[in-house]
């Protein structure tokens, strides 16, 4: 079925109700889905992600009228990119095949994710080969999350030194993990590169995250009784406190020892966070837009009620030390601000347009999603005379080398995102 595609193409898009969403209204994938697709919002369920892209976890549809008739089967938009290739571009094709190679997300974070690490493409490739119905896809995940709302998460560890004031604070960390590797940690120089402190991490971490359950849970509750008597002569710090709030919700949870191993991240909106391979990361709270590789292969080892590959975790980090780039933008115009992390496979803009004001987003080499997250307003395609009104929570494919015009309408602003294939290598 050739179709000639002179318009954007809606799309109806999934959701996952995992159990750390936020519940209903609260929720603005709930939100956005609701507008999306009609469906009612309930109040008791937990709201998560919001996905739009052709992972198989979690599809996006052509919108009713879309596909052909009203009756027809929906049809799913990887099916539909499998039967049109050249709606991703020669590029894209070249270098992906007919996949379209970036999953986009909304995510509304009500309590911390497990701590995890994506792996590259060679692990990847190995993990689905031996564990299918765990890793389901042989895909690397590198991602990037733009805060809607102010955003927290854990990303990375910590530098030696920062290590070494938690090692000296935390003494429980030091009953779990023995006096021999603590004082490698104490001894580690500031000058010592890379080849030396990432055994010495690498073992302590490996030893944490491994220690039995009886001896963390015991472990996790005197650090509770501690912290909650030094609450009362002085103020703990923000990790500390972050501690509580992750052992509250996961109480006896390795996970809440390790927080302290990890960079504490504050974003606030419009600031961005982008995880490359083998890097361990928590989102704590917040909303946020997310675009990644066409890949759901998470590897956990903590904060979580799923499957732990703690062996598997321990051995694929990178160990690299200190804090991640926080990316805020490149103004394009001024409309658009570009967020472009160090991946081949995706990019993603961010528009607001006041009321009434108008903006062309040029031709792109490859194919983009955008999502409209605030306002109403109209889309058209190159010079066709069709205009589709959009507005919160509708989702449009756009192919390969069309050019997108936008209006605002006159009720507020309009503000959407865009994804798409890094234009580095288009
Ligand atoms: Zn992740």
């Amino acid at each position: 079925m050739e179709m000639e595609v002179s318009r954007p193409l809606r799309l109806r898009c999934s959701i996952q109700n995992y159990d750390w969403g936020k519940l209903g209204e609260d929720s603005r994938v709930a939100r956005l889905f609701s507008r999306n697709s009609g469906a009612e919002i309930d109040p008791e369920r937990p709201y998560a992600e919001f996905w739009m892209g052709t992972h198989e976890s979690g599809p996006s549809f052509l919108a009713r009228g879309e596909s052909g008739g009203p009756d027809s089967e929906p049809l799913t938009l990887r099916k539909w990119i499998l039967e049109n290739p050249d709606v991703l571009g020669e590029k894209v094709v070249e270098r992906w095949g007919s996949e379209l190679p970036f999953l986009f997300k909304v995510l509304s974070v009500a309590k911390a994710l497990s701590i995890q690490a994506h792996p590259d493409k060679e692990l990847a490739g190995m993990l689905h080969k031996m564990r299918p119905s765990i890793y389901k896809d042989p895909n690397q995940k590198p991602e990037m999350a733009i805060a809607l709302t102010d955003f927290k998460a854990l990303c990375g560890f910590v530098s030696i030194e920062e290590l070494k004031d938690v090692l000296a604070g935390v003494p429980e960390i030091v009953e779990l993990v023995g006096d021999e590797d603590a004082s490698k940690v104490l001894n580690a120089k500031e000058q010592d590169g890379y080849a030396e402190v990432k055994p010495i991490l690498q073992s302590i971490f490996t030893k944490l995250m491994s220690a039995n359950k009886e001896a963390v849970s015991e472990l996790v509750s005197k650090l509770k009784c501690r912290l909650n008597v030094e609450n009362k002569i002085r103020k703990l710090t923000e990790k500390e406190q972050l501690v509580l709030l992750l052992e509250q919700q996961y109480p006896a949870d390795v996970g809440v020892i390790s927080a302290f191993f990890f960079n504490y991240v504050k974003l606030s909106p419009g600031e961005a966070l982008y995880i490359g391979a083998n890097e361990p990361h928590a989102y704590i709270s917040g909303d946020c837009i997310e675009c990644m590789a066409t890949s759901d292969n998470v590897v956990r080892a903590g904060l979580t009620p799923k499957y732990r590959d703690v062996q598997t975790l321990c051995s694929m980090l990178t160990y690299k030390q200190g804090f991640p780039e926080i990316l805020r933008g490149t103004p394009l115009n001024h409309y658009i601000s570009r967020y472009t992390p160090p991946f081949d496979e995706f990019e993603v803009d961010c528009c607001s347009l006041l009321p009434q004001e108008s903006l062309v987003f040029p031709a792109l080499a490859g194919p983009s999603i955008f999502v409209v997250v605030a306002g109403e307003g109209r889309m058209q395609m190159g010079s066709a005379v069709d205009e589709a009104t959009v507005m919160e929570g509708h989702v449009y494919f756009v192919p390969a080398n069309g050019e997108i015009g936008l209006t605002a309408g006159t009720a507020g602003p309009l503000q959407l995102y865009r994804a798409g294939v890094n234009s580095r290598v288009l």
